[in-house]
């Protein structure tokens, strides 16, 4: 019932209490993200970006003083001077001291005959008009080779200048150990994927490449390499073989060469997948927490809603129940003194025939006889019977509460009850019944009639005990009186073991007259006086009890 009910609140509870923190929570967990994200990307992109840009300066640097200590030389000498036996061996030694990157040098006339040379080779008389490199430097006054081994297995470069003397230009050349700014280069190692090394501008090796590559071999990626750009540039693109790279490049020395840097995408985010593990982590249980959260508050508040509705209409049915005992008690009331009246009438006629048969009897005109006996009987039986039916109208008068004023005095429990305990005890001891008690010392005093409170406590004894004989017969039971404070009242409970009562008559029994007693035993009236005097004193009185189990008798009073 319930379920349906409250399930519309139900549902709307749990969305308001799933959405309201979920939503500030993820936008938390999203702009965390990306912030973090962002700000590790572009710090691996600063990083890379120093990174060839240092390594690219050290490069250009390197060649600009070896070019310039070629300048100086031809600056300083005339074609006739250079050339004069033995000049060219001093101009290398002298050049050595400077820089051990040096391994040959030589001077060529106009018609590119080797007319001075010092090195490990027989040059001098070679004529080189024809070749590239020299109709270059004849064209733009500077020439730089790309890299290449040569015969010592070291990789070389070549850079040559042109003097401009009238009519005697010439051209001096030098061969360069590269190896010091490609070792530089070789070396760089970043994570376990990053490299770095330099391409011409055909994508041939200039240095080698650590995953692969050797000196003037093609670079397969070159293809997809960016075109001759100023500064540095960052990006990411995929390698012939799947793999997707980071990549940074720099062109040098005029865009001859281009300086790349490298790492593989995947380590390159590895932190980055360290923090996407993290906040899933962190969704996941925050989402989690709150969704239990959710779920609990939920069932919480449902279930409170739920008790208060089941409180209501206890309540109710108290409320009706009360109403329809006080309707009861006016009816039988009036019903009682109607009663009366002709009992009383009864009574006094009973008592007549019974002073006149006396009369007679003294003076001889009633002789004993069978006959005298019987009408004596008859009148002790109805005297009999109509104190019975007295007690049965006080009763009822009793339970309307028309009759006796209640006195009203401070009634101490701990010493009050086991008194009355001790008054029944015989009675349950013959039953083979224990009373257990459990009265607190400590207990406030309670404002009421000590008469009607005995009366109640001693019927609730007395009913228990019935049930308990009923049930076990001689086997016995046990009756357990409790007391206890409960917000401002004292709680007297009665239990017992006995059969219980059943579903259908635990509504009736406060009723006057209901019992399940055989006739002549039970007039009906006991609990629903109980009732009478309970409410009187501003308490309540209630029942638990299942069938086969026992019952129990909860009455709440108020402290004095
Ligand atoms: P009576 O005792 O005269 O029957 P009561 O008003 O005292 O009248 O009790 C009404 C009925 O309530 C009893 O007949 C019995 O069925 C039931 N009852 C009362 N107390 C108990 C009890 N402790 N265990 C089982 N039934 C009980």
């Amino acid at each position: 019932m319930s379920d349906n009910k409250y399930s519309f609140l139900r549902r709307k509870l749990l969305a308001s209490m799933l959405i309201v923190p979920a939503i500030p929570f993820l936008i938390v967990i999203i702009i965390g993200y990306y912030y973090y994200t962002g700000s590790l990307e572009s710090e691996f992109i600063s990083k890379i970006d120093r990174m060839v840009d240092d390594h690219g300066n050290l490069i250009e640097s390197f060649i600009k003083e070896r070019k310039s200590d070629l300048v100086m030389i031809s600056e300083l000498y005339s074609y006739d001077d250079i050339i004069a036996k033995g000049k060219i061996d001093f101009i290398f030694d002298s050049l050595i001291e400077k820089s051990d990157a040096f391994t040959d040098i030589g001077v060529f006339n106009e018609a590119g005959v080797h007319v001075a040379y010092h090195g490990p080779y027989e040059l001098v008389g070679k004529k080189y008009n024809e070749a590239a490199w020299f109709k270059s430097v004849m064209e733009k006054g500077f020439y730089i080779s790309d890299v290449f081994l040569g015969y010592r297995e070291i990789p070389h470069l070549v850079v040559a200048v042109l003097k401009r003397e009238p009519h005697k230009n010439w051209v001096i050349r030098a061969t360069i150990d590269s190896s010091v700014f490609s070792r530089v280069v070789e070396q760089i190692q970043f994570g376990k994927t990053g490299e770095a090394y330099i391409l011409n501008r055909e994508g041939l090796f200039q240095t080698q490449r650590r995953s692969g590559g050797g000196l003037m071999e093609p670079d397969p990626d070159f293809e997809t390499a960016p075109a001759v750009h100023e500064g540095v540039r960052v990006f990411v693109s995929e390698a012939l073989d799947g793999t997707e790279y980071f990549y940074a490049t720099s062109w040098l020395e005029n865009n001859q060469w281009m300086l790349v840097a490298r790492q593989e995408k995947a380590e390159a985010y590895r932190d980055l997948q360290r923090v996407v593990y993290l906040v899933l982590l962190i969704a996941l249980l925050g989402g989690g927490l709150i969704t239990g959260m959710a779920f609990y508050v939920t069932h919480m508040i449902v279930g409170r809603l739920d008790l208060l509705d089941s409180e209501k209409s206890e309540l109710g049915q108290q409320l009706v129940r009360a109403g329809r005992l006080a309707e009861i008690g006016e009816m039988s009331s009036g019903f009682a003194h109607e009663i009366n009246n002709p009992l009383q009438i009864i009574r006094a006629e009973q008592t007549l025939v019974e002073a006149i048969l006396g009369d007679l009897r003294e003076s001889g005109q009633l002789k004993e006889s069978e006959d005298t006996r019987q009408i004596q009987d008859s009148l002790d039986q109805i005297k009999i019977q109509i104190a019975r039916c007295a007690e049965i109208t006080q009763g009822i008068l009793k339970f309307a509460r028309k009759k006796e004023v209640s006195e009203t005095a401070e009634v101490d429990l701990p010493s009050f009850l086991p008194e009355l305990i001790g008054l029944v005890k015989r009675k349950a001891n013959v039953e083979g019944i224990t009373i257990e008690q459990q009265i607190p010392k400590d207990l406030p005093h309670l404002k009421a009639d000590p008469a009607q409170l005995q009366q109640v406590i001693v019927n609730l004894l007395n009913n228990a005990i019935d049930a308990i004989v009923e049930k076990h017969g001689a086997r016995g039971g046990n009756i357990n009186i409790e007391v206890g404070r409960e917000d401002g009242s004292i709680c007297i409970e009665v239990r017992d073991d006995g059969p219980g009562i059943r579903k259908e008559n635990l509504e009736k029994i406060f009723t006057p007259f209901f019992t399940t007693k055989p006739v002549g035993k039970g007039t009906g009236l006991g609990l629903s006086i109980c009732y009478g005097i309970i409410t009187k004193m501003d308490g309540n009185m209630e029942v638990f009890s299942e069938e086969g189990q026992g019952t129990r008798f909860r009455i709440h009073l108020p402290v004095a």
